[in-house]
């Protein structure tokens, strides 16, 4: 691909305010949005924690405590006034407070000055007939006070397999239903997220091509290692690159998760990025990971879920304008990647889904400790033990306390073999013990 030249092509237009301006992309019909998304998945809350955790499903170590509505009255007017006007959202974040938080927010501000992006969930199979899911729809217009939804997408597709896709979005027939309501302007773009089952991109895109149903955009994993390394972290996923190419030739845009990979690009092994660190002494880490994603033209946003007021201000420089990576900086990403790779790490997002354990295991604490292992080249047996035990200082948390029941893994969007991650970490401290 000329990623140059499509460079020189991609809108550098600007919007936002005070400072220099940030890169705006067009979408489908025409929309502006503003090249970094707000994500709304972990908002802050009044105990200084996020409200990480699905609906009706707790994250634990994440804070319970009410959203601080007040914070993110300030984050959202801040991103506004910076340039960011896609405000991503679903019933099933922040314990189910996210969108309620996010349109009090919101609707302090007039209606064409932002973009909503909600979802038709899929946590819970209550949620899956015609009814209860034209019942979600109606919800979300009114948690987010607004008549219409400018991005709607179908959340998660292909997390559980093609099956649990097909009875979420196919049996039911809810999919003619939104695009009823598309044609009367209560939804203007329809799309997807993708995790998983490459079988339902398959047929999501083989419907796009028949004409059958017509996709405005679509959702995907995209970071510097998933681009072309997905596949070799997990033989289930399918590599970044492929997708974006398959978003592309359709000219469907697509809407960036996981630019961090999860938080991890942000806090890399300082040896393993030395080369980016010469190129641009001042450059964060996640810039890096940011300005990957922006430097390929059919990206509409990436979205960034900003808890904390600093996180938001250094995005928006990171973006205000976007530096596209030129080919030298692209070909050090490769190399990043290829490094990150080799580490074995597990391709554990942090996302929460899989808690909680029902024996009390700390699954995302654990797969994080171990990638924080093998990323920063840990080697003395008696430091990584001493680690262990204060990362997860509860034994009864710990890897070895796995039975194998194996309910965590349906719930991973990457996914995962949790169970069989698990037994390795176990293995692997007790010969450190020996
Ligand atoms: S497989 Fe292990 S970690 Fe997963 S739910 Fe069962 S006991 Fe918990
Ligand atoms: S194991 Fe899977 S579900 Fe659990 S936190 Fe990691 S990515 Fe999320």
């Amino acid at each position: 691909m000329n990623i140059t030249l499509r460079n020189l092509l991609a809108s550098t237009l600007s919007t936002g305010g005070p400072g220099p301006a940030m890169t705006v992309r067009t979408a489908k019909h025409g929309e502006r949005v503003g090249i970094l998304g707000y994500g709304a998945m972990r908002l802050p809350t009044v105990d200084g924690g996020n409200g990480a955790g699905r609906a009706g499903k707790p994250v634990e170590g994440a804070s319970q405590a009410d959203i601080d509505q007040a914070a993110v009255n300030e984050h959202v007017d801040y991103a506004l006034a910076h340039g960011v006007n896609y405000f991503d959202t679903s019933p099933a974040y922040c314990m189910g407070k996210s969108e309620r938080v996010l349109g009090a927010a919101l609707s302090r501000h007039p209606r064409d000055s932002y973009f909503i992006a909600t979802k038709m969930s899929n946590f819970s199979p209550e949620q899956y007939s015609f009814e209860a899911s034209k019942a979600l729809f109606e919800k979300s217009l009114e948690y987010l006070r607004t008549d219409y939804i400018d991005f709607y997408l179908l959340h998660a597709v292909g997390m559980g397999g093609f099956e649990a896709f097909s009875k979420r979005y196919v049996e039911n027939g809810i999919i003619p239903w939104l695009l009823e309501q598309k044609a009367k302007g209560r939804i203007r773009n329809l799309g997807w997220s993708f995790h998983g089952d490459p079988k339902a991109i398959e047929w999501l895109l083989q419907k796009h091509d028949s004409g059958e149903y017509v996709w405005d955009f679509a959702q995907i994993q995209m970071n510097y290692v998933d681009w072309r390394h997905a596949q070799e972290n997990n033989k289930r996923n399918i590599d970044a690159e492929r997708l974006y190419e398959e978003l592309e030739k359709r000219q469907i845009p697509a809407v960036i998760m996981e630019p961090l990979l999860g938080g991890r690009l942000a806090r890399y092994n300082d040896a393993l990025m030395g080369e980016l660190a010469r190129l641009d002494p001042e450059a964060t880490q996640a810039s890096w990971a940011f300005r990957f994603c922006g430097t390929y033209p059919n990206v509409l946003t990436i979205l960034s879920g900003m808890t904390y007021k600093e996180n938001l201000v250094d995005n928006i420089a990171t973006f205000s304008p976007l530096k596209p990576l030129t080919s030298v900086e692209l070909a050090v990403l490769e190399r990043a990647a290829l490094a990150y790779i080799a580490t074995g790490v597990i391709p554990c997002n942090n996302c929460n889904y899989c808690m909680p354990c029902p024996y009390g295991l700390d699954i995302p604490g654990i797969f994080s400790f171990i990638n924080r292992v093998k990323s920063a080249g840990m080697k003395d047996p008696g430091e990584i033990l001493r680690e262990y035990e204060k990362a997860i200082p509860d034994p009864r948390r710990r890897a070895d306390r796995c039975i194998g029941c194996g309910l965590c893994a349906t719930h991973c969007p990457v996914p995962i073999r949790i169970p069989r991650e698990l037994d390795s970490v176990a293995a692997y401290m007790e010969g450190l013990k020996k």
